[in-house]
């Protein structure tokens, strides 16, 4: 059954107005503040396929051109990713391309750092001065001592820049402060980790559970899509999360689960499930270890148990249970993104990876699918990069973070402050990722920047990171770019192309124009021996016996559909050491962890405080898109969720709190948010608050978010430390609720 797009925009969160951008761009100018950004969302003369950067997923759009305009932004059909369909992100990104607000010229910095007062220069100007910064610090320290902060598929000719100039210390906040736990919990007990896109086969799967994830508000295409699709087919529902998300507002079960608690659910499950005797027993029997322990563990995790931690009643705890494990293997228990919660989320991800395992769905069409990626011969003659010494993540700061599978970017951060164990980083170079929001503890990030010796950083827009930057390279937006072939490993393998749609507008330069300047100012040109990007890729595809031409008109090479799961003949495969899933794992054991998923409890909040939750929503990622006047119309600002019973009562207010009524979130520290709109609804648990992630920017040159909504990073003094793989789980602070004037 396909999905329409009107079953698509439902689902994902048309009643936020995440709908409105996808579907009704068409003819529209849209005036906002001092500037206009034009969108008349009409077809032109001139279509380029290229694939999307309004958020990591990479989905393939068809860029329509007239006058030299970008008019309008569609799926490309034959994009796996796309299915001829865009977010309501992707369809807005002439609101980027157009933004008046862009960096324009290559800058340096003549005050101190945070005070954000450059001089314009030329390009050779800011590149010279990069080169010496560089220079400078390897000469005192070495190579090693440089770092970068990178994000997106942008960041690939900065990595190769990196790894010629011979540091390993590159990172990405999407692991440590995101993913990362989930990538170590699955390893662990399969012996792989996850990646991006999830190889989740949800437009089969019969029932999905999301257990804090709130897809349709994360709006990763693909598998909003497949979820329409499964829901069109009669797959169910059942949605764990203290928020009634939109998913929630589709599910069979809501769950309003008590924040903290969510381990002891997936306990108290896999106690009903074994008891019972609803589990995959023959699976389990040919492909798992440690069921007798498991059996052993949870044996006192019952329901009952779990009730007064979780506050979901037994009843309820027994009826999903056996609901979930009516429809295995096509049961699908969604392994999340967002998983650095608590401190304790490895162990989280790993109770979720035996959940799937009791199902037997790992490796079955519904569940857990294999993903094949398609290869391509790197350039004809490059030299490949010498090997630096050992990163950061090598020598952490607390007795290791074992299973690490990337550089924890936020240890980047703790080895450039001097003192500390670590510190042995001198000079940053920062790649499309605002560090200052998307790190944890935003005091040490300032105290780190101010103690570098040089730091550059590369970005579309005036993000606040610029502004504590020594040199700021102004980069143009994916469509008026080139970049490297994106080749992730999906269901069907495919390759896809970036090309540029427009040429660059005012004075920014695509990244990998930069990245090969910079390799001849410093000695390292031999890395970059291309002319361009286009000849770059090029040369590869016809390496690997494609048809250029071709290519470049449709944007995709399909690579041969395989067999993903045991029910197209494909054997369940396993990683692990001892080749099993890893119920119990003896690695963990050897470590001295939990060698199964144990129930501790989290700390509770001073009186008066409620614990503070942050997400996303539909229109916007993060901090990247909320400058953006397109994606603002919908979405202007973030606002507070906060109880309804909650509000009618609230200390220091002498009348209930009014939807729309601005309040200002004070921490348990003393840490202030500014003046944020309530929303005030039925929709979340009277214990915690919820946020939009973004909002709240302190870069004053962005003229539109300036100011605008509440920090959750301001708020975010605190943090826990997954002691297995490094993540920072951040949902540990709590704030009180002040009224800040009647006026919304
Ligand atoms: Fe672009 Fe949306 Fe796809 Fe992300 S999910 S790549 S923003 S269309």
């Amino acid at each position: 059954m396909s999905v329409t797009r009107r079953q698509f925009i439902q689902i994902g969160g048309a009643a936020l107005g995440g709908g409105a951008i996808a579907s009704g761009l068409a003819s529209r100018w849209w005036g906002l503040d001092r500037n206009r950004v034009e969108d008349p969302g009409t077809d032109g003369d001139r279509v380029v396929a290229s694939y999307c950067e309004l958020c990591f997923w990479g989905c393939g759009v068809l860029a329509h051109v007239k006058d030299g305009r970008v008019t309008k932004i569609t799926g490309n059909p034959d994009h796996p990713l796309s299915r001829g369909m865009l977010c309501p992100r992707g369809a807005g990104a002439t609101g980027l391309l157009y933004d008046p607000d862009r960096l324009k010229k290559p800058l340096i910095r003549r005050q101190k750092r945070g005070e954000d007062v450059f001089e314009e220069v030329s390009w050779d100007a800011a590149l010279n001065r990069v080169g010496e910064g560089l220079l400078e610090v390897k000469r005192k320290y070495g190579p090693e001592s440089v770092a970068l902060f990178s994000h997106g598929s942008g960041g690939t000719w900065w990595k190769q820049f990196m790894k010629a100039w011979g540091s390993p210390n590159i990172g990405a906040p999407s692991y440590a402060q995101c993913r990362g736990p989930r990538e170590a919990g699955y390893l662990l007990t399969y012996g792989t980790p996850l990646g991006s896109p999830e190889p989740i086969d949800i437009a089969n799967a019969r029932v999905i559970t999301l257990i804090g994830s709130h897809l349709g508000e994360n709006m990763h295409n693909t598998q909003v899509q497949e979820l329409a699709e499964a829901v069109g087919k009669g797959a169910q529902l059942v949605v764990v999360d203290p928020r009634y998300s939109v998913a929630a507002g589709k599910a069979r079960y809501w769950l309003p689960i008590k924040p903290g608690t969510d381990i002891a659910l997936l306990l108290a499950w896999m106690n009903v499930m074994l008891e019972e005797k609803r589990y995959d027993a023959e699976y389990l029997e040919k492909y798992a270890a440690g069921l007798d322990d498991l059996k052993a563990h949870v044996a006192d995790k019952t329901p009952e148990w779990a009730y007064p931690i979780t506050g979901i009643r037994p009843e309820l705890i027994r009826e999903t249970a056996r609901f979930i494990a009516a429809a295995r293997p096509a049961s699908l228990i969604h392994p999340g993104r967002h998983t650095t919660w608590y401190g304790d989320d490895t162990q989280r991800a790993r109770a979720m990876a035996i959940l799937a395992a009791l199902l037997g769905s790992w490796g079955r069409r519904g569940g857990y699918v294999a993903h094949n990626k398609m290869g391509l011969p790197p350039f004809p003659g490059v030299k490949p990069p010498p090997h630096g010494a050992k990163g950061v993540a090598d020598k952490p700061k607390t007795g290791g973070y074992p299973i690490a599978g990337e550089v924890i970017a936020s240890g980047l951060c703790d080895a450039s402050v001097p003192g500390h164990a670590l510190y042995d980083l001198k000079a940053w170079l920062v790649y499309g990722c605002n560090v200052m929001q998307a790190l944890p503890n935003r005091k040490q990030t300032t105290e780190a920047i101010q103690h570098l010796d040089f730091i550059a950083t590369i970005d579309v827009l005036p993000a606040e990171i610029c502004g504590w930057s020594d040199v700021v390279l102004p980069e143009c937006s994916y469509l008026e770019r080139e970049d490297d072939i994106a080749a992730p490993a999906y269901k069907r393998p495919f390759l896809a192309l970036r090309q540029e749609v427009v040429p660059p507008l005012y004075d920014s330069k695509p990244g990998w124009w930069m990245a090969k300047e910079l390799a001849g100012k410093v000695g390292l040109a031999e890395y970059f021996p291309w002319k361009d990007a286009r000849e770059y890729v090029d040369a590869r595809l016809r390496a690997g016996g494609h048809d250029v031409a071709k290519v470049r008109e449709t944007g995709v090479v399909l690579g041969k559909q395989v067999a993903t799961c045991e029910e197209e003949g494909l054997p369940i495969q396993l990683e692990t050491e001892s080749k099993k899933i890893e119920l119990r794992s003896e690695e963990l054991a050897k470590l001295g962890f939990d060698p199964i998923p144990q129930y501790y409890p989290q700390e509770e909040g001073p009186p008066g405080h409620f614990r503070l939750l942050m997400g996303r929503t539909p229109t916007h990622t993060f901090g990247r898109t909320v400058n953006n006047r397109l994606l603002a119309e919908p979405y202007p600002e973030n606002e507070v969720w906060v109880n309804a019973e909650v509000a009618r009562s609230l200390p220091g207010f002498d009348q209930p709190l009014q939807n729309g009524e601005r309040v200002f979130l004070v921490n348990q520290d003393g840490a202030r948010s500014g003046p944020v709109k309530a929303k005030v609804t039925e929709r979340i648990r009277g214990d915690c608050v919820f946020l939009v992630h973004g909002w709240g920017q302190k870069a004053k040159k962005l003229g539109y978010a300036y100011g605008r909504g509440g920090s959750d990073t301001e708020l975010v003094t605190r943090y826990k430390v997954d002691p297995i793989m490094g993540g920072t789980g951040m949902n540990v602070n709590f704030v009180r609720i002040e009224p800040a004037g009647r006026s919304a």
